[in-house]
């Protein structure tokens, strides 16, 4: 039995409020020519799906798609490889469209890295938070753990461990 998680109902349901939040925020920043990151907030009203959570959980939910759409500008700015390698899996187990908006993201925020930096100093990951896509490291035994869809973090498969990290490339 694992308290860190939540049922999968909640789970599900901010997994798609997560893929909406996005979708929502990259219209608003076609629309005004703003940073995505800045729109997130901005889309927050937009979305009847977050209705059913409380305001602290629709905040977390915010920061959980900043740090993941940071993460993915800082690998395109460092390695200025195609962002499918960042996955460190097989793109096509992600939803065609949903890639398609995470990478557009994800692009628009390498634009504005040096302005976010300071806003992103904690990059860990624990168990029981929310991921977008991508591959984390466990930080206690070097497992690594594949998300192709937002879903909560469970503990490290491996060893129990609760403290993730992203790939170092
Ligand atoms: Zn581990």
């Amino acid at each position: 039995m694992n308290d860190l998680l939540p049922p999968h109902d909640f789970i599900d349901a901010l997994g798609e409020a997560y893929e909406l939040l996005l979708e929502k925020a990259l219209q608003k920043a076609h629309q005004s020519g703003a940073l995505v990151h800045h729109m997130i907030e901005e889309s927050r009203g937009d979305i009847t799906a977050l209705h059913r959570f409380s305001d602290d959980e629709v905040i977390k939910l915010e920061e959980y798609l900043k740090r993941d759409l940071f993460d993915a500008a800082q690998y395109l700015e460092k390695t200025e490889k195609d962002l499918k390698y960042w996955l460190d899996f097989d793109v096509a187990l992600i939803k065609r469209e949903f890639w398609n908006q995470f990478t557009e993201a994800a692009g628009h925020t390498r634009i504005a890295l040096n302005q976010l930096r300071e806003m992103a100093k904690n990059t860990g990951y624990l168990s029981g938070e929310l991921i977008g896509i991508g591959t984390i490291v466990c930080s206690q035994c070097g497992e690594k753990l594949h998300f192709h869809k937002p879903t909560h973090i469970p503990p490290c498969l491996k060893c129990g461990g609760t403290l993730f990290h992203r790939q170092r490339f």
